[in-house]
């Protein structure tokens, strides 16, 4: 088996397979099909490259916290939100994302979470695909993604995992879950606890924490997830024009917020035609 067909899992798989909960009537299997499947397709990975404004905003603001503390005296200068938007080239994108990042540049710089912690992994948000990590026990092997915001050391010597969020998005468990999967063989030596932190309305998480043989059950969960992929691309692969039957389509409201919406046979969202002058 090449390193490309052994199953993989990764939170954004989990989250394209399972919905969160109270997310049953959104959720559309399809989508997965969309970007696990036929991403290689030219028109869906035209829209795939296409960046929204949140999107924008989120990577924005990792890597505004990312300058801040990789040009520490920036926090205590009183021009240190213009440097870091300078930095960041701000003025390039569109009015909704300068606001809104210069907003939460501000009240990073106001009030930096992570000033004075022993951080020992702040990512860009650039980086692109992370290393896979190796999960082989007994029963089932995958590789598992998970990059991770940041990483700090707490006072009591456990590691911190921490999420940056934007936007209005909700904090799903099941993100924090795969990092302390993923730290448990990254970090194997220490405890660690993960956490959210939305900086746009400085609202933090509770802390989630989880004992050993939970992580085994969401271990378990993860290969569960990786298999039943793994096993719809292969009968995707053998059988494409049976694509709704493998990937099967929830359409509704939802589907006018769907990237694939223009491509979608099932859409119930249909774009405004351009008027030709
Ligand atoms: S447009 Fe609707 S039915 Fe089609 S993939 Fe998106 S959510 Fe599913």
């Amino acid at each position: 088996m090449s390193i490309s067909e052994r199953p993989f899992a990764s939170y954004h798989l989990w989250s394209l397979v399972a919905p969160a909960a109270g997310q049953q009537h959104l959720h559309c299997q399809m989508r997965r099909g969309f970007i696990k499947a036929r991403q290689h397709e030219p028109q869906v990975q035209a829209l795939l490259a296409k960046v929204t404004a949140p999107q924008r905003i989120g990577l924005l603001a990792q890597k505004g916290i990312y300058e801040f503390h990789h040009n520490r005296h920036l926090l205590n200068q009183s021009d240190g939100v213009q440097k870091v938007a300078e930095l960041l080239k701000l003025a390039h994108s569109c009015e909704e994302v300068q606001q809104r990042v210069l907003q939460i540049l501000t009240k990073y710089h106001d009030e930096p979470l992570l000033s004075g912690k022993r951080v020992i992994l702040l990512t860009r948000g650039d980086e692109g695909f992370p290393k896979p990590i190796w999960v082989e026990q007994k029963h089932y092997s995958f590789r598992l993604y998970a990059t991770m915001d940041c990483v700090f050391i707490e006072s009591t010597g456990a590691l911190h995992i921490l999420d940056f969020k934007t936007g209005k998005s909700t904090f799903d468990r099941r993100q924090a879950l795969v990092y302390l999967v993923a730290a448990r063989y990254l970090y194997p030596r220490q405890k660690a606890v993960a956490s959210f932190y939305n900086l746009e309305f400085c609202k933090k998480s509770d802390l989630i924490s989880v004992t050993r043989g939970e992580l085994d059950f969401v271990e378990f969960e993860l290969a569960s997830i990786a298999q039943k992929h793994q096993e719809d691309l292969q009968k995707y692969q053998q059988q494409n024009h049976k694509f709704s039957q493998i990937f099967p389509p929830n359409p509704g409201y939802h589907c006018k917020f769907c990237p694939f919406n223009s491509i979608c046979e099932f859409s119930t969202f249909k774009a405004p035609q351009k008027v030709q002058h």
